[in-house]
């Protein structure tokens, strides 16, 4: 059995997206920019045809979408746009959380470091971010406020619209990281009220290297790459006519099955979460209702979240932790120090992201593997040893 449960950090292509890209790869050659002969023509009228899907499908009009190489590159030129535009007016003030994707805080830390003053917001140890500590946060020279709509990695979902709401009442820009939102919630940016939102292709069973930026009528935007007029001069540079197609593909297949898929998946996680509950000094992390039907995120007293995955893949299970190989760096995962999880107990943790097509069987097989590898684990575990005699004192 092979069970890839690793889907937050990216997704294998759909067949659909595969046949789409491939279509365009060998028949839709043409540069968009090239119009005075027909093959030009035809990348154009993909590209906008494409343009013109993707805004009717998070609620937002064609030029409103820039394509980008994805969502790092999108949160960057959110954020550093709408910094620019606050810096002109006197505004250095930006508000996000401690739990963001990498691609915004760092972006964040670019920023402090050429003058600007960054709030992070706590999210508290249900991973969720509280509005009432945001309208507190804000000042007189708040230029952004910039929240993810899911986290990647604990899955929690936040309250996106009411943020909007805040900030539109408050005329402060607001930037949303929709990554592991977009293609598994339904986005309708007027609803968000958000003037800025970010999506990745390869997060949804579309190709990696693209992604799009929505950028409300009106709000700044400059642009991180200069060269040609592409993309209104947003964003320089050939447009990837195969991977924006494949993108569209894989986007309007994911939203007409996020029905199904949610109700299918919802009792599979819960039985997931339900059975790693039955294991002793666990904890499951981020809040158990409001998260992503495909997440699943615990941490084990005792043992390093590296032996768990190593010894999960010999069992046929693809998963990520929180801990410090995994992510190439020694500290552990931000997100989980960001709900308050201890060090050690942060090290051991594990991610399991679902499958849209994860079956009960799979679960169980899931559950299994876990309890016995964390047995064996902490059996020559001289933390868990400790613990056991009372050396050490049980945070879990
Ligand atoms: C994956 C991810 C990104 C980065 O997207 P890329 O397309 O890989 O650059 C940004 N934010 C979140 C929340 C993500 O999960």
């Amino acid at each position: 059995m092979r069970i890839y449960a690793d889907n937050a950090a990216t997704t294998r292509m759909s067949d659909t997206a595969i046949s789409v890209m491939l279509d365009c790869m060998k028949n839709i050659y043409g540069n968009p920019s090239n119009q005075f002969y027909s093959v030009g023509q035809a990348a154009k009228d993909k590209l906008e045809e494409c343009r013109a899907q993707i805004a009717a499908v998070i609620n937002a009009e064609p030029r409103e979408i820039i394509f980008t190489s994805g969502g790092s590159e999108a949160d960057n030129q959110a954020i550093l746009s709408a910094a620019e535009y606050g810096r002109r007016r006197g505004k250095t003030h930006i508000i996000s959380t401690a739990f963001e994707h990498h691609a915004v805080l760092h972006t964040l830390k670019k920023l402090e470091k050429s003058g600007f003053t960054i709030t992070l917001l706590p999210v508290h140890e249900n991973g969720v971010v509280d509005v009432c500590e945001l309208v507190a946060a804000m000042r007189d020279d708040t230029c952004l406020v910039t929240v993810m709509t899911v986290n990647n990695e604990i899955g929690t979902i936040q309250p996106i619209a009411e943020i909007g709401a805040v900030c539109r009442e408050r005329g402060v820009f607001f930037h949303t990281d929709a990554v592991q939102a977009v293609g598994h919630l339904p986005i309708d940016v007027k609803a968000m009220q958000t003037d800025m939102l970010s999506a990745s292709a390869h997060k949804f069973h579309g190709p990696k290297g693209v992604g799009f930026l929505y950028v409300k009528k009106g709000a700044p935007v400059y642009p991180l790459i200069e060269g040609g007029a592409q993309e209104r001069g947003k964003r320089a540079g050939t447009e990837n006519i195969p991977g924006i197609a494949a993108m569209t593909a894989a986007l309007q297949e994911s939203v007409d099955n996020m029905d199904s898929v949610k109700a299918r998946l919802t009792p599979i996680r819960d039985h997931i979460i339900k059975g790693l509950s039955g294991i002793p000094h666990s904890a499951l992390n981020g809040d158990p209702v409001s998260r992503v039907c495909g997440n699943v995120n615990f941490s084990f007293e005792g043992i390093e979240g590296e032996s768990l995955l190593i010894l999960l893949d010999q069992k046929g299970i693809c998963a990520s932790s929180g801990s410090a190989c995994t992510s190439g760096s020694l500290d552990p995962s931000h997100v989980l120090l960001a709900i308050g999880r201890e060090h050690g107990v942060a090290h051991g943790s594990l991610r399991l992201s679902l499958g849209d097509d994860a079956t009960m069987e799979e679960a169980d097989h899931i559950v299994d593997s876990v309890k016995e590898i964390v047995a064996h684990l902490r059996s020559f575990s001289p933390v868990w040893r400790d613990l056991q005699t009372g050396k050490r004192e049980y945070i879990l």
